[in-house]
């Protein structure tokens, strides 16, 4: 069952005078396991509904008839969080210290936040009846983490037997129309060289309902770091690299998009620039870190004619240190634009270790101890991904805390940079 946490003003489930907190146990006699199963039978024009009330202990039915498609208005609480049956020998929860926000000590691998957030999950913890639940739902597309197609190298790599049968699952759910997007974490020495060729080549063949292939670099902080795994060297980023660029030219000559691609860590790690909007076809993999550092160049790019006249003041732009290599070009551009002076601060990662080095696992005291080392600025510009959606960093500020110990300085989050500029 689900329960009640919203109803939009003006919806049927308003008219009904249904109540937040109230569970939805079946629709049409269906029991509603998850949000997911709601969203599906609500979709029905004709509904018999089965509510129960905690407040009173009464069940009550409701008989509706609305628009095929038409929402009932009820916006279900979030579902518990299916937790994951492996035992990966990079797992980043294993990576974190204590006292991090308490959602990431959670192993989730969860079909539903697949298919609802683009979260990657493994399938390992999935029986014959999740699968046909997939495929009756058409829950598509998914995001896959299969990192091996090898059976012996991913379930080295995953920890659990199941590990061993995704090449059969990928190509059950294709058979069905269900797409998924596919995404390899390299490991040196696990599943690099001819591993990582291996994986493209059975990928590959299952069709084109594999829609992406993406080869991120493994992350690994001081607290994972070497236990077992280590992290790629520059000249194994760029061997992937080219890996990634053969599958490349055969999706291109025979289906016309990229399909594979290497992840933006990826060139950085290898020391190249990223490249061009054309490698990442219609942007899908974005929020995956995966076309993200184009995106943000193109865009200031693109502002720079439209950047806010900023006369004689001290801009700080904060990101991680290898991020800080790629915006530092741009930081006389930025200052010729606006009349500022522009520094990109790259900020060390000490809570996670020096080998953290994306903006996005920037904890807020490091943000604040690399500043307060500094002279003043009059404003910073913060990196948005290093916030949840509570506006807290990693490591639990309050975003509106470290605003407080920096003022006067004005502090602005965003995920681009001309337009944050022009919030200041
Ligand atoms: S799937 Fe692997 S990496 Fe993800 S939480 Fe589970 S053990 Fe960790």
């Amino acid at each position: 069952m689900v329960r009640i946490a919203e109803i939009a003003p003006g919806s049927i489930a308003e008219a009904l005078e249904l109540e937040i907190g109230s569970r939805i146990v079946r629709i049409n006699g269906e029991l509603v396991r998850d949000g997911i199963d709601f969203r599906f039978l609500e979709a029905e024009s004709l509904l018999e509904l089965e509510v129960h009330s905690p407040a009173t202990g009464s069940t009550t039915i409701y008989e509706i008839e609305k628009d095929a498609g038409e929402p009932l208005g009820v916006r279900p609480a979030p579902d518990p969080v299916r937790e994951c049956a492996n035992k990966c020998v990079f797992c980043f929860v294993d990576g974190n210290p204590e006292g991090v926000r308490r959602t990431l000590y959670l192993r989730d691998d969860d079909f539903r936040l697949s298919f609802t957030y683009g979260s990657y999950v493994t399938l390992t913890n999935l029986g014959p009846r999740g699968f046909q639940r997939l495929i009756d739902q058409r829950l598509s597309p998914l995001y896959v983490s299969v990192h091996a197609t090898e059976p012996d190298v991913r379930m080295r790599l995953l920890g659990v037997p199941r590990g061993g049968e995704i090449v059969e699952q990928l190509r059950m759910l294709a058979a069905a129309g269900i797409e998924v997007h596919t995404q390899v974490v390299l490991c040196p020495g696990w599943n690099d060289g001819v591993h990582l060729d291996r994986t493209i080549e059975d990928l590959w063949a299952i069709g084109a309902r594999v829609l992406s292939l993406s080869v991120v670099p493994v992350g690994l902080t001081r607290y994972n770091l070497n236990r077992p795994v280590r992290l790629l060297e520059p000249e194994e980023a760029r061997a992937a690299i080219a890996q990634v660029d053969r599958a490349r030219e055969r999706s291109l000559a025979e289906r016309g998009v990229g399909w594979a691609y290497a992840a933006d860590e990826l060139f950085l790690l290898a020391g190249m620039g990223v490249p061009d909007a054309a490698y990442y076809d219609d942007w899908p993999l974005t929020e995956n870190g995966v076309g993200a550092v184009r995106r943000l160049l193109d865009e200031c790019e693109a502002g720079l004619p439209h950047a806010p006249r900023l006369d004689g003041r001290r801009i700080a732009i904060v990101t991680g240190t290898r991020m800080a290599r790629v915006l530092e070009p741009l930081s006389g551009r930025l200052g010729a634009a606006t009349g500022a002076r522009v520094d990109v601060v790259g900020v060390e990662n000490r809570l996670f270790g020096p080998t953290v080095t994306t903006a996005g696992l920037l904890a807020g005291r490091d943000i604040a101890a690399e500043l307060a080392a500094r002279a003043a600025y009059d404003a910073v510009l913060l990196p948005a991904e290093a916030l949840n959606d509570d506006e807290r960093f990693i490591d639990d500020l309050p975003f509106a805390e470290l605003t407080r110990q920096l003022a006067p300085t004005r502090v602005a989050a965003g995920h681009e940079l001309i337009g944050t500029l022009s919030a200041l």
